[in-house]
């Protein structure tokens, strides 16, 4: 562990390229299938494989998909895009080169929001955001000599999000992967799984003496397949670079890979024996031209951003912006919570449902909520229940909720009066009870009058019991307030 005085000697910089997989039913330049988990080596036509005579042919919504990005993201939107063409060997890309972006890319510029920790608002500068085509997969069986590949991810289109180097703790780098994991899932162009491949991050990263003018010399860490491994692998190359300065050893620009089970990274290979990649225009494919009227037809198809859905909720719910914040942190929610309040105007206990008991069950049962047995009508119901006095809100909670999870097909009120739980909050059948709690603790109630306040939750307590915890509360306050200050 390096020292607080080592640390704030210098100044953490990172940049980080982020890939996605856009979730479209076929492949970039060929119309073979992007299922996930088929048999290898089942979605690969000639043209994926770059068979010669065979021609790329574009995905239109592959473009349409990386400009919803490129809008959620400030992006300008590049009115004449182009293809290049990659060149490296590598077993797993058929080609041996891959189709990219490097002259023109859709996307140019950009920022995205991120909030920290301690409420800190940073916005993060993008430099670029492209599409690619994605390689196949190296497969390194045990006891087996040779390497084998499968093809079939070859050729699926990825945008590649670049950020400008300006990140400064692995806090915000974590924050920026939450939030573009937000906002391809909210544009519903890829599922967002980094554990399964379909969200994948390098970190670049750096050190210089505070103050510095200029960037210090960068690694870049690949192969982390979560958001935590991303923070952890930037935690330690953090320490290791200022342990290199400190002991006077050199930098060198490389690529790093990070294992998470020891925590520490190893070189994969030096910057100097780095493919030229000799990049050149793909003669294969035209130019692609974002006229107006396609660019206003995909800005009008665009979903509500999670952002705009945060200040509705604000607006239009009155929440705080806590309440807004957790709503929003994944679409389902946010969609669900939405519907909720199409049925209910007590937004606030919608809310508190949402962040209390659903919460907890999706929890415990481990599922999203598209998989929750409750229907929003049920909650709707159970919160007018309560808002009416019918029954109370622990009875609501503890007795009512748990029976709808065991969907029973009855809904709240029938719950209620099966298990006998709605509240008298009729004045003349509670003021009989009040008045003989009263009577049979005549003592106490004169210490009541001669100003022992503290004795009225004796007094609701003996109202409960002998209305077997079906007493309106506010009603049974206002009756005992009345009868005994008489
Ligand atoms: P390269 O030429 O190695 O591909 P680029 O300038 O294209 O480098 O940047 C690639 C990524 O590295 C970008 O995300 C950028 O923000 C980041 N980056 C560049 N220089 C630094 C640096 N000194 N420290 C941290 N990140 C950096
Ligand atoms: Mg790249």
């Amino acid at each position: 562990m390096l020292s607080e005085a080592l640390k704030n000697k210098y100044q953490l910089i990172i940049g980080l390229e982020v890939h996605a997989q856009l979730q479209t039913e076929s492949k970039i330049f060929a119309s073979d299938s992007t299922a996930y988990g088929n048999l290898p080596n089942n979605q690969i036509s000639p043209i994926t494989l770059g068979h010669p005579g065979t021609l790329p042919k574009l995905n239109k919504k592959a473009i349409e998909f990386a400009i919803k990005m490129g809008i959620a993201c400030d992006c300008e939107i590049t009115r004449n895009t182009s293809f290049d063409r990659k060149n490296y060997f590598y077993p797993d890309l058929p080609k041996g080169y891959q189709i990219t972006q490097d002259k023109a890319p859709i996307c140019v510029g950009g920022e995205v929001p991120i909030l920290l920790a301690d409420g800190i608002a940073k916005k993060v500068k993008l430099n670029r955001i492209h599409l690619e085509e994605d390689a196949g997969k190296s497969i390194h069986l045990a006891g087996e000599p040779d390497t084998l590949v499968d093809f079939n991810r070859a050729g699926t289109p990825l945008i590649e999000i670049v950020t400008e180097p300006v990140m400064q703790s692995p806090e915000e780098a974590y924050a920026f992967l939450g939030e573009i994991k937000k906002l391809v899932k909210y544009l519903e162009i890829c599922d967002g799984n980094m554990e399964e491949g379909s969200l994948r991050c390098d970190a670049n990263v750096s050190v210089m003496l505070k103050g510095a003018k200029e960037l210090g010399k960068k690694v870049e860490v690949k192969n982390m397949n979560s958001f935590r491994n991303v923070f952890r692998a930037i935690e330690h190359e953090h320490e290791r670079l200022i342990e290199l300065i400190e002991s006077g050893k050199p930098i060198i620009s490389e690529t790093r890979t990070f294992d998470p089970t020891t925590g520490l990274s190893s070189s994969m290979r030096t910057k100097e024996d780095l493919n030229d990649y000799r990049y050149f225009p793909e003669p294969d494919l035209s130019p692609v031209h974002v006229s107006e009227e396609w660019l206003k037809s995909i800005k009008s198809s665009m979903p509500e951003l999670p952002r705009e859905m945060y200040q509705r909720f604000i607006n239009e719910y009155g929440l705080p912006d806590y309440d807004a914040s957790f709503l929003t942190e994944s679409k389902e929610i946010a969609v669900w919570f939405d519907g909720l309040c199409s049925k209910t105007t007590n937004y606030k206990s919608a809310s508190n449902w949402m962040m209390g008991p659903v919460k907890s069950t999706l929890k415990e049962l481990d599922i999203t909520i598209d998989r929750f047995q409750v229907g929003s009508s049920s909650i709707s119901e159970l919160i007018a229940l309560i808002d009416e006095g019918k029954v109370s809100f622990s009875a609501g909670s503890q007795k009512i909720y748990p029976e709808l999870l065991k969907s029973t097909g009855e809904n709240p009120m029938e719950i209620a009066h099966r298990l006998n739980l709605i509240q008298e909050s009729d004045e003349s059948s509670l003021r009989p009870i009040v008045e003989k709690v009263i009577a049979e603790n005549e003592s106490k109630a004169k210490e009541f009058r001669a100003g022992k306040k503290g004795l009225m939750a004796m007094f609701m307590g003996q109202v409960m019991k002998q209305s077997q915890g079906k007493a309106d509360p506010k009603v049974a306050t206002k009756l005992l307030i009345e009868l005994l200050e008489k």
